[in-house]
């Protein structure tokens, strides 16, 4: 490791000011950016810890009946807190990686990292979630644009996810064993005004939208109704724990898992 200095603001105002300096970086639980310091694949000036922030922290429920989640909330505390308002999302959380790494990663981390096999993209999407940055909010729709890639700017910050609630939920994911993420990971939400389904593990673009499961499902929520689609194997994510082909079958699988279970 290089030698490097850290701070840890205590509010919004105050990380933002030392963002705006010259070789900054935000940290939430730093669970992929030490590791990534470690090999020297990063090496920031300065670490601005975010997780002493009190406005970043803790689950709650909006006015419009949204739950809401501070950018540098644990996994661990959303599955405590989340358990009554948003079970999916909630289990989607207590199960990611282990207890470490649960009690150590935030959600912010997790979205602003869009790592194509994690549980977060999928579940934002999956809900519909709205992101919320330091200086707009961002339809999770128009917020995941590619593998590790997003639509935050430089500097920007996760400061809140507000999910809205469904009236029916699951996440389904076929655990990679070795790492504990999504080898495929599939979200099902059934909103009063339609259904969203989101894949994650799968393609090579990162998380994404399965629409024809969501026609389906709209004319009928059952796992029968999943059973005449397939998924393509262009584009899926082929590597030594599965093959494109292989991923690209587990989507549906998951998917007809998923609404079993919501
Ligand atoms: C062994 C292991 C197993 C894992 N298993 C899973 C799994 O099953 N499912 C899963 O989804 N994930 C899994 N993860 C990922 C983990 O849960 C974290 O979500 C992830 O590492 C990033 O979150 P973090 O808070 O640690 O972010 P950091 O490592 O601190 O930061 C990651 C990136 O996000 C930026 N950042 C951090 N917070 C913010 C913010 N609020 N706003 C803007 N940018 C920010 C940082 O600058 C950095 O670029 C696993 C990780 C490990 C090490």
């Amino acid at each position: 490791m290089y030698a490097f200095e850290i701070e840890r603001p205590e509010t919004i105002a105050e990380a933002l000011a030392l963002l705006s300096e010259e070789g900054g970086q935000a940290l939430g639980g730093g669970q992929t950016l030490i590791p990534t310091l470690k090999q020297r694949l990063a090496m920031p000036e300065t670490l601005v810890s975010l997780t002493a922030i009190g406005e970043m922290q803790g689950v709650c429920m909006s006015d419009a009946g949204e739950v809401c989640i501070g950018g540098a909330t644990s996994h661990a505390v959303v599955a405590r807190e989340a358990a009554d308002s948003f079970p999916a999302l909630a289990a989607m959380a207590g199960h990611i990686g282990d207890p470490a790494v649960r009690n150590r990663g935030t959600i912010g981390g997790s979205l602003a990292n869009n790592d194509p096999s994690a549980c977060y993209p999928a579940a934002a999407l999956g809900a519909g979630a709205t992101i919320k940055t330091n200086t707009r909010d961002i339809p999770a729709d128009a917020y995941f644009i590619g593998m590790f890639e997003t639509a935050l700017n430089e500097g920007e910050i996760i400061t809140e996810v507000r999910f809205p609630v469904p009236r029916r939920a699951s996440y389904q994911k076929f655990v990679q064993p070795a790492s504990r993420f999504a080898l495929v990971g599939v979200f099902v939400a059934q909103f009063d005004d339609g259904v969203r389904v989101a894949v994650t593990g799968a393609s090579e673009n990162g998380v994404f939208r399965w629409s024809e499961a969501e026609e389906a499902l709209n004319s009928d929520f059952s796992a029968a109704a999943l059973e005449p689609l397939s998924v393509s194997a262009d584009q899926m994510i082929g590597d030594l724990h599965g093959s494109a082909e292989y991923r690209a079958h587990l989507v549906k699988v998951m998917a007809k898992r998923a609404v079993e279970a919501a």
